[in-house]
């Protein structure tokens, strides 16, 4: 079950209104990668759309590239939110945008009523306000943004499937670089990153972190009141194969969690050598059914022009989340 689903499931009363709704609207939104065409540039391009509570997409243009700050704060880290992960792959990997040839990043911001998420939807971001009780909105928080808009990259660059390990690996890549992007942002080292994603998203008294945590898969949140449990794994031995517990959310955690001891061990910032690793190998193509063991070959093999240490430290991190044997 995704966290959505726990809390619906078990919250009275106060958001199961906003849950069922987002819900809802989850299953009714679809993904349609080849809609609205952009005019390609060497510029960035950003273009924040106000949906005023409604569905309807885009909505009203509230800011475009250039323009400065307006009234309205989810505009402007929708605008921040995006400008940065641009940034991010500009500078670090030499990327031009989500497609790489400078495509515009639309975003839309008041999408629905108290909706619960953010979303890539193959042609543009979408951000709800959250219910006010449970969830913040969702433009306060520049990993979920980054891990949102790596879709469009992961999109791109991969015929990565949404189901079974790839679909794990999809989730899992658009956690890390969402990582990434944040932690760039702070100049923070591994050392110093928290880790988590959406970190604060939940608001008080629930008793939860974030949404979840690259250092420690399965301890994000747990607040029994409400019924929610990360159920997480960061090894192999636990990964989740029945469809009741959301396992592209799930099992993320394994590659994820490879990831930060990888990146731990090698120390100084994520986003240099291990980043451009798990980016190269994105860039491999990885095929629509791709396992996690077979990801793991590819990162070693993009990790070799490295040298041995790099890859002795790259085999240790898959060997402790079991995806490689000892
Ligand atoms: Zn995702």
């Amino acid at each position: 079950m995704s966290v959505l689903e726990s809390l619906q499931a078990h919250e009275s009363g106060r958001v199961r209104g906003p849950i069922g709704r987002t819900l809802d609207e989850m299953r009714r939104l679809e993904y349609h990668p080849a809609a609205r065409t952009d005019t390609p540039g060497s510029h960035q391009h950003r273009l924040v759309y106000d949906c005023e509570h409604q569905t309807r997409l885009p909505g009203t243009l509230r800011r475009r590239e250039a323009q400065p700050p307006c009234d309205d704060a989810d505009v402007n880290r929708a605008y921040d939110g995006a400008g940065t992960t641009h940034e991010f792959y500009r500078t670090v990997f030499g990327r031009n945008s989500l497609d790489g040839h400078g495509r515009h990043v639309i975003s839309s911001v008041h999408y629905g009523v108290q909706f619960d998420n953010a979303r890539w939807d193959g042609a543009q971001m979408l951000y709800g306000d959250g219910d006010g009780v449970v969830f913040k909105s969702f433009t306060r928080f520049l990993d979920v943004i980054a891990h949102e808009l790596t879709h469009g990259v992961i999109y791109n660059e991969t015929r990565l499937g949404y189901e079974g390990q790839a679909g794990a690996l999809n989730e899992s890549l658009a956690d890390v670089f969402g990582s990434l992007v944040k932690q760039w942002a702070h100049r923070q080292t591994a050392a110093q990153a928290d880790w988590l994603m959406a970190k604060g998203i939940f608001r008080p008294p629930i008793q939860a972190k974030a949404l979840r945590s690259l250092a420690a898969p399965g301890s994000a949140y747990n607040d029994k009141r409400l019924g929610l449990h990360d159920t997480q794994p960061a090894h192999m031995r636990d990964l989740v194969t029945d469809e009741i517990r959301d396992p592209v959310h799930t099992n993320s955690g394994i590659p994820n969690h490879a990831f930060y001891l990888f990146a731990k061990a090698l120390g100084g910032h994520a986003w240099e050598t291990p980043g451009r690793i798990w980016y190269d190998t994105m860039c491999t193509g990885l095929r629509e059914n791709c396992g996690f063991a077979t990801f793991a070959l590819q990162t070693l093999f993009a990790a070799e022009k490295y040298g041995t240490t790099t890859v002795e430290a790259l085999t240790r991190a898959w060997r402790l989340v079991g995806v490689l044997e000892d």
